[in-house]
């Protein structure tokens, strides 16, 4: 058909043409047997011209056009130019087809898929593969622990999670405790109270007291007279070298209610200034004679800073009841936190060194750990570097971290006034510079024993050595740990600290530093530095969004 189309087309000469004479006298058959041999010659040659190639695509032998391309040698060898899928950080499917196309590669040279394979025998084909989602490392705080009144061991620290830029889903990549002391197991449960003697240092009993406090390793409050003290510095300077604490009971006994606030200021500033010459120990704690106190006097004491010291239980000693009598009512005033009020001086005390000699290891096999007031009340460490608090009814171990946790807030260094502490698996900051440095209001009372803090959406009001913390009008929730007095410094819970703060904490394991980045850095940084998820899609591709982290 093709070759007579063509003969029609060569020989069909319209009437009204000039046809030079010559050509006119050609046969038809003369020129049918001219194009058959000319197409006899030619047809060999045309398709030895444009044969197809042989070609190894990725393993798979076949034949191509001369003229063919990349993704037609692709079609050919049996390749679908499709992508793999994404998949999310969990491995599910995100986007079917959006992950890598099969890549071509001629003579090691990556080819595009419009590009011809002329010149090429194998094409290496690398093939479609799956890709991750985009994910960007987060380091947070291990969430506070649940509130029902379990708290897993070793909460104070940070984990490590990737997040899924498409999926937003977590992934939890590792987990780092801030590393604590190591605690031995204790079998008794943990409870502790505090023995107190008055009115010493008396030349024979406080020596004997002393001698068993030392037989037990228990320790003890003497509150002293000053005028009674400077003649008997060895046994003040015994006393605290056995661990046991000085606390002031006036220069000469008087009724505090009788002095005015001058002279009552005065008298414990002699006491005090008298002690403190004698050890090397500072005054924390005082407890007025008679128990006598008004509001003047409280006022007055309170300007010095002494803590004042009362009791929970009163043995009456001084009356002479008999040891028998005075072991029975320490024993029956034994309770966690317990305050017990004996008397070293002021007189015979014979009954109540034979008392205190049974009663403290009495009170050990019960489980109490005999403690001074100050670490009690946690206003001092105990030996090996903790206190006890005690809140709400319950018992709460603190302890120093080795090696300490230092500060850094918005990239500055916090110099703390206190090192932070653990309370039960608790990161315990101190309330000054910390939540100054996150530039949160707060105000302490020191009448009611609360901190105020306003966050960016929040305001807490904590109470010291309480549980319960308010979270808005009305609204009560339940902390671990109560905010501690320890030493001289409010210490709150970290988490408490983040939450009220919308800070974003990262613990760096190696240098034991903890970083805390406020809310408004934070803003900054989002703003400044990394690029928000809902940029993806806007022309920017995945490896440059991760090349760009
Ligand atoms: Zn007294």
């Amino acid at each position: 058909m093709h070759t007579r189309a063509a003969l029609h087309r060569t020989t069909t000469i319209p009437a009204t043409s000039r046809v030079p004479p010559t050509r006119r006298r050609l046969r038809r058959s003369e020129v049918v047997v001219c194009v058959l041999l000319g197409a006899l010659l030619l047809l060999p040659l045309a398709s030895w011209v444009l044969r197809p190639v042989r070609l190894n695509v990725g393993g798979v032998s076949c034949r191509v056009g001369r003229k063919a391309t990349v993704a037609t040698a692709l079609s050919a060898a049996g390749i679908a130019p499709v992508g793999g899928d994404v998949r999310d950080l969990n491995g599910a499917l995100l986007h079917p087809n959006g992950g890598l196309p099969p890549r071509v590669f001629g003579d090691g040279r990556p080819l595009v898929l419009a590009a011809a394979v002329a010149g090429h025998d194998v094409l290496t084909v690398a093939p479609a593969a799956d890709v991750r989602e985009p994910v960007r490392e987060r380091t947070e705080l291990l969430p506070a622990p649940d509130l029902s009144g379990y708290v897993p061991p070793g909460v104070a620290g940070t984990q490590r999670l990737q997040v899924g830029l498409l999926s937003g889903k977590a992934l939890l990549d590792t987990v780092a405790a801030v590393p604590t002391v190591t605690a031995t197991p204790e079998a008794k449960p943990r409870r502790a109270l505090a023995l107190t003697f008055d009115d010493g240092p008396w030349p024979t009993s406080t020596g004997q007291i002393l001698d068993v406090l030392a037989q037990h390793g228990a320790h003890a409050t003497f509150f002293v007279l000053g005028s009674l003290a400077r003649g008997r510095p060895d046994v003040i300077r015994r006393t605290v070298a056995n661990g046991n604490e000085i606390g002031i009971h006036t220069w000469g006994h008087a009724n505090l209610t009788h002095l005015s606030s001058g002279a009552i200021i005065s008298d414990l500033g002699r006491c005090r200034s008298t002690l403190e010459s004698l050890t090397d120990e500072k005054v924390r704690v005082m407890r007025p004679p008679y128990g006598a106190i008004n509001a003047r006097a409280r006022s007055a004491i309170g300007q010095t800073g002494l803590r004042v010291v009362m009791w929970t239980a009163d043995t009456n000693d001084w009356r002479r009841p008999g040891a028998d009598v005075i072991y029975s009512r320490i024993m029956n005033g034994a309770s966690p936190g317990a305050i017990i009020l004996c008397h070293d001086g002021g007189g015979s005390r014979t009954g109540t060194v034979a008392a205190v000699r049974r009663a403290v290891p009495a009170l050990q096999a019960r489980g109490y750990e005999l403690l001074t007031v100050s670490q009690l009340l946690g206003l001092q460490p105990r030996p090996e570097g903790g206190a006890i608090i005690l809140a709400d009814g319950r018992t709460f171990t603190a302890k120093a971290l080795s090696p300490t946790v230092s500060l850094v807030i918005d990239s500055e260094r916090a110099t703390l006034p206190e090192p932070p502490l653990e309370l039960e698996g608790q990161l315990m900051l101190p309330v000054r510079p910390v939540l100054d440095s996150l530039r949160l209001k707060w105000v302490w009372s020191q009448q009611a024993h609360t901190l105020t803090v306003s966050g960016p959406f929040e305001q807490l009001v904590l109470r010291l050595n309480s549980l319960q913390v308010e979270t808005g009008p009305g609204l009560t929730e339940e902390l671990p740990v109560p905010p501690i007095l320890y030493r001289n410094a409010l210490m709150v819970p970290l988490w408490a600290v983040m939450r009220v703060a919308q800070a974003r904490g990262q613990y760096d394991a190696a240098t034991h530093t903890l970083r805390l980045v406020s809310f408004n850095q934070d803003l900054q940084t989002v703003a400044e530095g990394n690029v928000a998820p809902a940029e993806w899609g806007k022309g920017l591709k995945w490896q440059e969004y991760l090349g760009g982290q």
